[in-house]
């Protein structure tokens, strides 16, 4: 058993003071400091007045550390694993993008195969599947021949292995594939990357799509005589993402965002790509090549190619720029991101039983030790 002490405890927004958590894989109690000592065989772990939070779950990663989903490589998987503990993560679902489909089927599989036999950094949840079922008009940085129609058997092979789907629901034969997905499996759907009306977004909504995929980005806009994706988005209960790398979304907007979706309703994700976590210079996503500067990744056309973003610096980016607290926005790395996958009775905050991951860090977020499941994944 591990006990961490001398840190602010986040528990449902608010912060506790000079109390312990105990854990082994799962959070075993919450307790006063002081009666710590008189526990024998605990490893005792002081974090110096630092935050103790719920680990933070990444739905929408592509790649970290110059790897990236599509190798289909256990090496890939694992340093991807491993280099997102560094910001705090302890769990992800890696995404997968629009390419050739045995290409996709090549990572599903390596994805499966890596789940089994266990990561060294953050857990492996299930899959993002963004792509190839969406609109050619708002391809963002997916290529636009491996693009295709909708076909429940490529989804079929991997439904114990895919958790979420990002989809074009204007499209034709979406809404039959999202009443069979819904079904016939556990699966989350997802809108993005979609040229969807306002009236076109409901009717999906109402089908089965409850997520919505990075907020604003690659979608019909908010017009006022012609809503969209985003003013369906608005007016309903559906959950979306949030890239706050400060370019994806100004971030004059966090602060409405907010107000509108509530606290519950905003899921921030990096959307990073391989080159999260290195430096400036050419890498590539689904098969195309992407130039890093200044933070910014972009095609040679200049259309953003996903991010660089960590998600602890994502939190201080919504922190830095809106009224609300360090311990209320954690909600939107940890609880909000495990009730859109329905893992909520396990995971996304410390309460006794959960499971004990868990992320340590500053005031500006800088992360100080991950935990996942018991097991230190990185600290300083
Ligand atoms: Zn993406």
């Amino acid at each position: 058993m591990k006990c961490l002490y001398n840190g602010k405890i986040i528990i449902s927004g608010k912060l506790y003071h000079k109390k312990a958590i105990l854990f082994d894989e799962k959070i075993r109690n919450i307790i006063n400091e002081e009666e710590i000592n008189n526990i024998d065989g605990i490893e005792k772990i002081d974090v110096k007045g630092k935050y103790i939070s719920p680990g933070f779950i990444d739905m929408h990663i592509h790649g970290f550390d110059g790897f990236d989903t599509m190798d289909a490589t256990e090496e890939a998987m694992q340093a991807i694993s491993k280099g997102i503990a560094r910001n705090g993560v302890t769990s992800f679902l890696p995404t997968t993008m629009s390419m050739p489909i045995e290409n996709i089927n090549r990572a599903l599989d390596n994805i499966r195969k890596i789940k089994e036999k266990g990561v060294q950094g953050a857990e492996i949840l299930g899959v993002h599947v963004e792509g190839p079922f969406i609109n050619k008009k708002f391809k963002g940085a997916q290529k636009k021949e491996y693009i295709i129609p909708f076909d429940y058997d490529i989804i079929n092979d991997h439904k114990d292995i895919i958790s979420l789907i990002t989809i074009a629901p204007e499209l034709e034969g979406a809404l039959d594939f999202i009443k069979k997905v819904k079904n016939e499996t556990n699966i989350v759907l997802s809108i993005g990357h979609s040229d969807a009306t306002f009236e076109e977004t409901l009717e999906g909504i109402t089908c089965g799509i409850s997520h919505i995929t990075h907020l604003f980005n690659a979608m019909t806009g908010l017009h006022h005589r012609n809503p969209g994706v985003v003013g369906a988005a608005f007016t309903s209960n559906v959950s979306c993402e949030l890239i706050a790398d400060e370019i994806h979304v100004h971030p004059g907007l966090f602060s409405m965002l907010l107000k509108v979706k509530g606290l519950d309703g905003i899921v921030l994700v990096t959307d990073c790509m391989s080159a999260g976590g290195k430096e400036d210079g050419e890498y590539e996503l689904g098969g195309q090549k992407v130039f890093v500067k200044n933070k910014r990744a972009k095609l040679e056309d200049n259309t953003l190619a996903g991010s660089v973003l960590n998600l602890n610096n994502a939190v201080y980016n919504v922190y830095k720029h809106t009224d609300y607290s360090i311990p209320q926005l954690i909600q939107l790395v940890t609880l909000n991101p495990a009730k859109v996958l329905g893992l909520d009775s396990i995971k996304g905050s410390l309460d006794i039983g959960k499971d004990a991951d868990i992320t340590v860090f500053d005031e500006e977020i800088n992360i100080a030790m991950t935990i996942g499941k018991g097991k230190i994944l990185y600290e300083i």
